[in-house]
């Protein structure tokens, strides 16, 4: 079956018509309020409640509030955190309570931002921050390791309080803290 192919009439093939239709298309366009962005020198400007990329706090005098117990390392789905604990000698600079881990690496190409990490830390010590864009050349570039999640984390507020609580108790065992 031959499908005969309409004929264009005297104003179709004219093209003038549909030449202006999209140039209003395009005149209307270029009077509207501009939505290109020029990224990456400007952002989105993502709420507060955004999950973005996970990385670690420090407490308000500075210390890792991660204690290695590895439980994000245990509940992450794609096993984008890799932890080795201290040993046990521990960290030695406060003390019972430091358990710092020796090592902490996000895989960030792993990393599906969902949030279980910070949900399950039992020390508030890693949250998703507003990070969405994370560049690298490599592969090793894009582990993250403990100074740089420690860096780009920054200080939050110690809301648990384990570091004064162990020092009211030693106080009142008459140990030094
Ligand atoms: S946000 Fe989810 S995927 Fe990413 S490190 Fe935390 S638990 Fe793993
Ligand atoms: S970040 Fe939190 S859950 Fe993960 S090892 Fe440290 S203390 Fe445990």
């Amino acid at each position: 079956m031959i499908v005969k192919r309409a004929e264009l009439s005297f104003f179709e093939r004219l093209y003038l018509p549909t030449l202006l239709g999209g140039l209003k298309v395009t005149a209307r366009h270029f009077f509207r309020k501009k939505v290109t962005m020029q990224y990456p020198e400007q952002k989105w400007t993502v709420p507060p409640n955004y999950r973005g990329a996970p990385y670690l706090v420090k407490d308000q005098v500075g210390r890792t509030k991660c204690v290695s117990c590895q439980l994000c390392e245990f509940v992450c789905p794609p096993k984008a955190i890799r932890i080795t604990p201290p040993g046990p000698a521990g960290g030695s600079d406060s003390g019972n309570v430091e358990k710092g881990p020796l090592e902490f690496d996000i895989n960030m190409l792993r990393c599906i931002f969902c949030g279980f990490c910070q949900e399950v830390c039992p020390e508030e010590a890693i949250f998703l921050m507003n990070d969405y864009s994370l560049t690298g050349t490599s592969r090793q570039e894009m582990i993250y390791d403990k100074d740089k999640l420690l860096a780009l984390g920054g200080v939050h507020q110690d809301r648990i309080q384990k570091w004064k609580r162990k020092a009211q108790e030693a106080l009142h065992q008459g140990v030094a803290p």
